[in-house]
């Protein structure tokens, strides 16, 4: 079993420390408010020295400023700093600058499960950096997630982390938007959730709803066949789709904002094409 300092203990990290503690291993623990060690300490945690007490350092924290106050000026000769906490991959890049220039080496992580997920056999976790450092560590990190190893680059595990949280946030205010629209002709959330599970099933999955995948490889093809439902049918449609928000006295900024992308993309002379011709629109602002 290894030792492991878990440094910051919001609900992730508290988590990740207790799921460590659970696993076996031998844990320390650092956080900026000390009092939110306690209940770790009365689970078997040591209370770190400092937030660079150890050599495999695990970081959740707000950001990765958090990640600079807490270990200042500390030297990091070979320790190993996994930071599991969220920023920009241009910041993560920069931090791994950081970590070396103090000798140390950075892997970095976007953990794609909340506080109760962590350990499940569900959770897995990008990451990215010096491929056979996350290797020495990947049977520690396994107590936590799966390891998905991205590449070298250490901004991609967050690129990726982002790229699933694009699609979390925007399909979930999608959901609020329909939701509150049919509450107000008196439609209960919970008689319109099953038809909402039921997209979201159809869209990630292989039938001929399945626009995940089809998108995917309409865009690695560079062609978006149209023919059955074009873009500038879709164009229109969506327009109906604000006014009837609009019409309900509901919020419509995020579907206008749809909208207008939508009719971008018409106007560029593609509305022929499918929906997927949008992404053309999406790389060139
Ligand atoms: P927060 O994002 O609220 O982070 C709280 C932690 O950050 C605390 O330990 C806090 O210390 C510390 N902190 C904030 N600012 C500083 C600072 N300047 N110096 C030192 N420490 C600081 O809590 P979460 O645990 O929810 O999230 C941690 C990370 O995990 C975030 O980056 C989040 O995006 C990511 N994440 C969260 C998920 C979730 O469901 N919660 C899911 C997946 C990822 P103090 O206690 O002293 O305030």
């Amino acid at each position: 079993m290894s030792q492991v300092t878990v440094v910051g203990l919001g609900p992730m990290g508290s988590k990740m420390a207790e799921t460590f503690l659970a696993a076996g291993h031998e844990v320390a623990v650092w956080n900026r408010t000390a009092s939110k060690a306690e209940p770790l300490l009365a689970k078997g945690a040591r209370r770190a020295n400092t937030a660079a007490d150890g050599d495999l350092l695990v970081v959740s924290q707000i950001s990765y400023q958090a990640m600079y106050d807490s270990l200042g000026d500390a030297r990091l000769d070979g320790k190993v700093v996994v930071n599991l906490s969220s920023d920009t991959p241009g910041e993560l890049r920069r931090a791994a600058e950081w970590v070396a220039g103090r000798g140390g080496t950075l892997i970095t992580g976007g953990i794609m499960v909340p506080p109760p997920a962590i350990g499940l056999p569900m959770a897995y976790t990008f990451y990215s950096g010096p491929e056979d450092v996350v290797d020495q560590h990947r049977g520690t990190l396994e107590a936590l997630s799966k390891v998905t190893y991205v590449g070298p680059d250490q901004g991609l595990a967050m690129m990726f982390y982002q790229a699933q949280l694009l699609i979390f946030w925007s399909s979930l205010t999608s959901h609020m938007h329909a939701m509150a629209m049919l509450r107000t002709a008196g439609v209960s959330p919970l008689e319109f959730a099953p038809f909402a599970q039921e997209s979201f099933t159809q869209l990630g999955g292989d039938g001929p709803m399945g626009f995940v995948k089809s998108l995917a490889e309409e865009f690695a093809a560079g062609v978006y066949p149209g023919e059955l439902n074009s873009l500038h049918m879709q164009a229109v449609g969506i327009g109906h789709a604000v006014e009837a928000l609009a019409e309900a006295g509901v919020e419509t900024t995020v579907p206008e904002a749809l909208k207008r992308l939508f009719e971008r993309a018409d106007a560029e002379g593609r509305g022929h094409e499918g929906l997927g011709t949008v992404i053309e629109s999406i790389r060139k602002p």
